[in-house]
């Protein structure tokens, strides 16, 4: 069973309180941190949230083949350093990577087995809502995310699991079958 976990899914859906939920109950849970070209948020630590780097920096990190995959998203480019998610998989962590869409098709090329699961909201309109009440996007990011989202629905026949995150436990409920077990 992959060791290589795949949250996809919009900005918003609530990927990554699905991450802290997962890492309450499992010890063994190691989240990627990306590469970035966006500003960091009001609170984001830089090695922590996302590696904040320059378009430069970017460049020199696709140049040098260091990324597993990436994309541009929104305006801004995101990108999962490779050797980190290879040394961690072959230390037997279970891996998680919590991206967008044009990204996780291309792991699903490089990676088949991995875990594919998409996080789906309940609704758009409670999209718009988690977009919205965390204020870390002015009005025109959330229209442009919204946008996104709905292209990034439309392809959920590509995964071989969807989970919808009503709510933090629900989704849990959803994702835990999924999971290899964890060696102790
Ligand atoms: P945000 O700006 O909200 O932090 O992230 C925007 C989108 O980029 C989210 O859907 C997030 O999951 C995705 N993302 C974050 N890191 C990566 C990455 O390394 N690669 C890809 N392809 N998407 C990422």
């Amino acid at each position: 069973m992959s060791k290589l976990l795949m949250l996809v899914g919009p900005s918003g859906v609530g990927k990554g309180s699905i991450v802290s939920e997962l890492r309450k109950v499992r010890s063994d849970v190691w989240l990627s941190v990306s590469a970035t070209t966006r500003e960091p948020r009001t609170g984001e630590v830089d090695g922590e949230h996302y590696f904040f780097v320059s378009q430069a920096e970017f460049d020199l990190l696709i140049a040098r083949n260091d990324l597993l995959e990436w994309a541009e998203y929104a305006g801004h480019r995101y990108g999962t350093p490779k050797q980190e998610v290879i040394s961690k998989l072959e230390s037997g962590l279970l891996v998680v990577l919590e991206i967008e869409l044009a990204g996780a098709r291309q792991v699903k090329k490089q990676m088949p087995e991995v875990l594919d699961v998409m996080v789906l909201p309940p609704s758009i309109s409670e999209l718009e809502a988690r977009l919205t009440n965390r204020g870390t996007e002015d009005p025109q990011e959330v229209r442009t995310r919204l946008a996104l989202a709905s292209m990034e629905l439309e392809a959920q026949g590509e995964f071989s699991h969807l989970i919808v995150n009503d709510t933090v436990s629900h989704a849990m409920e959803q994702l835990i079958p999924l999971l290899p077990p964890q060696k102790s």
